[in-house]
């Protein structure tokens, strides 16, 4: 008897995710620009929250940038997503609401390959929701990883240098370094 087979449906999530500086937004970016190449119908978006460079470009600390839409919200994300979309680029998944996960799956659900990009810690070292719940239902995660800039092994924490105990504080260059375990110290960036 013949197997009968379903045809191929093509959707699922990958996430990259990692310390700041751990380079996310390279490894999404280049992910991008190959499917661009391959003149797939590539969409890209970032919250709203994030104007750090640039308000119209996903830009990375080595300045590799690739244009993207600023969307408020997961939901509004998931509408601005037109039919012939292939893949789906998002950068700061951190900062979006705790719908990212079913957005994606919806997105995947519907044959997109949907890529992440996204803090999986906050500045004490805390998992940064929505991040854990989209990692538990990807189908591909990578890891990224910076150099401590203290002694150099593997880093995985975002130090903050500044003391406030806002979760989101989108700054300018010299209030986050990458650090180890070791070397980070949540304590420095807790008011006195
Ligand atoms: P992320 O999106 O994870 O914050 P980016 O992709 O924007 O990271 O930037 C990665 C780049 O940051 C590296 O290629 C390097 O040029 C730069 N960089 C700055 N500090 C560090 C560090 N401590 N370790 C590794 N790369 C660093
Ligand atoms: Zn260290």
């Amino acid at each position: 008897m013949d197997v009968i087979r379903k045809a191929p449906q093509h959707g699922w999530i990958e996430v990259v995710t990692g310390s700041m500086f751990s380079g996310k937004s390279e490894e999404l970016i280049r992910r991008l620009r190959r499917a661009q190449i391959a003149r797939q119908k590539v969409q890209i978006f970032k919250p709203l929250i994030d104007n750090r460079y640039s308000d119209d470009h996903i830009v990375s600390h080595s300045d590799m940038r690739i244009a993207s839409q600023n969307v408020k919200t997961s939901d509004e994300l998931v509408l601005r997503v037109e039919e012939e979309t292939e893949v789906v680029g998002i950068d700061e998944g951190q900062f979006f609401d705790t719908n990212l996960p079913a957005a994606c799956n919806t997105l995947a659900n519907r044959g997109k390959r949907v890529i992440v990009a996204g803090l999986d810690q906050d500045y004490l070292g805390r998992p940064f929701e929505p991040m854990p719940q989209l990692l538990a239902i990807a189908e591909y995660i990578t890891k990224t990883l910076a150099i401590c800039v203290v002694c150099g092994d593997p880093a995985n924490h975002t130090q903050r240098l500044v003391a406030s105990s806002d979760r989101v504080l989108v700054g300018a260059t010299g209030m986050y370094e990458a650090r180890c375990r070791h070397c980070f110290d949540p304590s420095l960036a807790t008011p006195k």
